[in-house]
């Protein structure tokens, strides 16, 4: 067994930090191959290593989290709160460096990733305030016949699999109503970001008892292995919808309960009512280019009256070109890489063909660095206009920095075109017209509809967010996701059955 700490180690520029990313179970490292984690803003910079965690991995940890759960689970809601409370604290006061290091992983401009790191904190201060909500347990029913309560009980073991997009904050969504709930877990970071991540969790799990949160990066088998572990009851899921239905499949065996958060292909529509206008626009260019398009909820498609697409389109291909793309942790870029090469190599096949078909491409923004441009996996932002509605740009989830803009006659026509998807996560309508606006967000097949906005901070902590269709299963947030974590359970005490005499004896 290993029990190595991160510790400095020179380079040839120096001295450095060594980041790891390590299978953590019960406070101990274990040995695992690794992988050299990159910078997808400097290809040649190796930022740290990533354990692959296998399915004996998987298995140790699922044990360490069984053996820790009676004590947590029994612990009062409140005991529990001001246990994660006091880890808050200690997971806030190391935060601060990790801005950096996330953004020197996953590629995205530096207030994105403080947004990112700043989430565990957040929400596991968020979820303490919620103890109340599972203290005691609800008198459902107390009369003559006798006494009936339902109670919120906790699942068991539960893992969280993350994406590499948002990795803080999206796993922090599951771990902390699932903590309070008093679960315990093994959380599988993405093995395409997974320092940063690994780094707050291992602060959370020296700050808990030992074996209550455990730690498995690495790619699909040690995801697989999760979903298929006959010793976990609880899956939270954030990735794709192709993961997702592997994750439904495997789960089936001991049929655990999901959550499943999936991918999205979210509609703006800027209907006849609303004013085009530069704040408008600017919130529309936030809406698709945060992250450089890799947010499940970033605007993946947007629809314009047909009155007003000209003005738009001329209006947004001029706010888009003041962009500027290069190294996330330099304050003058606007937007990042992306973060690997297949997301890298996907999206320019997505363009070619996109070009092929006969649409026009506008390639926009600057180059901050056109020196060092080829080192990362940098792709200029592009409006794409003169594109059919059925085609591939539209209807997939293209998860970069590239949007169609199509225009559109009537509400009915574009609730239509909004809909027909095998998506179902966000969508937002623009207009300056309230009731016209709310009128059509109730026909989209949409989980979220935000009126007039449409960015990362648009879905706050306390509101119930998921998709509809393929985009997921369940409502994450808020008190949803503590529901989710949890059995209800019925307790009844005398209650009368003489309605039902049985067998005659
Ligand atoms: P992905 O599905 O490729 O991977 C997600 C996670 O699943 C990773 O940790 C991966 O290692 C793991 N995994 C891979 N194979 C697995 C298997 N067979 N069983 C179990 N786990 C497995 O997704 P990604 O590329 O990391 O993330 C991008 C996707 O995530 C996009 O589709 C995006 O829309 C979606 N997403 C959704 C939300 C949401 O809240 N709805 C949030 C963020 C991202």
């Amino acid at each position: 067994m290993e029990q190595s700490p991160s510790t400095a180690v020179l380079t040839a520029a120096g001295v450095a930090d060594a980041h790891e990313s390590a299978v953590l179970v019960a406070g101990e490292r274990l040995d695992a191959d690794s992988q050299p984690v990159v910078n997808p803003a400097r290809l040649h910079e190796v930022v740290g290593r990533v354990a692959l965690g296998t399915a004996a991995h998987v298995d140790r940890a699922v044990t360490a989290a069984a053996a820790a759960f009676p004590a947590w689970s029994r612990m009062s809601p409140h005991e529990r709160a001001d246990r994660l409370s006091a880890a808050a604290d200690a997971v806030s006061a190391a935060a601060g460096p990790l801005a950096e290091l996330l953004t020197r992983e996953q590629g995205k401009v530096l207030w994105e990733s403080r947004v990112d790191v700043g989430g565990a904190a957040h929400i596991l201060r968020y979820y303490t305030g919620l103890a109340d909500r599972l203290a005691e347990d609800e008198v459902f029913r107390s009369d003559a016949r006798g006494t009936v309560w339902s109670g919120r009980r906790p699942m068991g073991v539960t893992g969280v699999i993350v994406p590499w997009n948002s990795p803080v904050y999206l796993a922090f969504l599951g771990i902390s109503p699932a903590l309070l709930a008093g679960n315990t877990l093994v959380v599988k970071p993405s093995e395409l970001a997974p320092l940063t991540l690994s780094a707050v969790l291992t602060v959370l799990a020296e700050n808990l008892p030992e074996g209550v949160v455990n730690v498995v990066p690495g790619g699909g088998e040690a995801g697989a292995a999760i979903a298929e572990h006959h010793g976990i009851r609880k899956v939270f899921f954030t990735g794709s919808t192709a993961t997702g239905q592997q994750v439904m499949r495997a789960a089936a065996g001991n049929l655990k309960n999901l959550s499943l958060e999936l991918g999205g292909n979210d509609p703006a529509i800027v209907l006849e009512s609303a004013t085009v206008d530069d704040g408008l626009v600017d919130e529309l260019v936030q809406s698709v280019f945060t992250a450089s398009g890799q947010i499940c909820f970033n605007v993946k498609r947007i629809y314009v009256h047909r009155s007003h697409h000209a003005d738009f389109v001329e209006r947004y291909t001029a706010a888009v070109d003041r962009l500027v793309v290069g190294d996330g942790l330099d304050p003058r870029s606007s937007m990042g890489p992306v973060n690997n090469r297949p997301q890298f190599e996907r999206i320019q096949g997505l363009l070619e063909r996109t070009r092929a078909a006969g649409a026009t491409v506008t390639t926009l923004g600057s180059k901050l660095d056109p020196d060092g441009w080829d080192d990362g996996y940098f792709l200029l932002p592009s409006v794409v206009t003169d594109v059919a509605p059925g085609a591939e740009l539209v209807t997939c989830e293209q998860f970069g920095p590239v949007v169609p803009v199509l225009p559109f006659d009537s509400d009915d026509e574009v609730v239509g075109l909004a809909n027909d998807s095998e998506f179902g996560l966000a969508a937002s309508v623009w207009s300056r017209d309230r009731e016209h606006a709310l009128g059509v967000a109730r026909r989209l097949e949409s989980g979220s509809v935000f009126l007039n906005v449409h960015r990362i901070g648009a879905s706050d902590v306390s509101m119930p967010f998921g998709g509809f269709k393929g985009s997921g299963i369940g409502r994450g947030h808020g008190i949803n996701a503590l529901e989710a974590c949890t059995e209800l359970q019925t307790i009844a005490d005398h209650v009368d059955v003489s309605g039902f005499p049985g067998p005659a004896r």
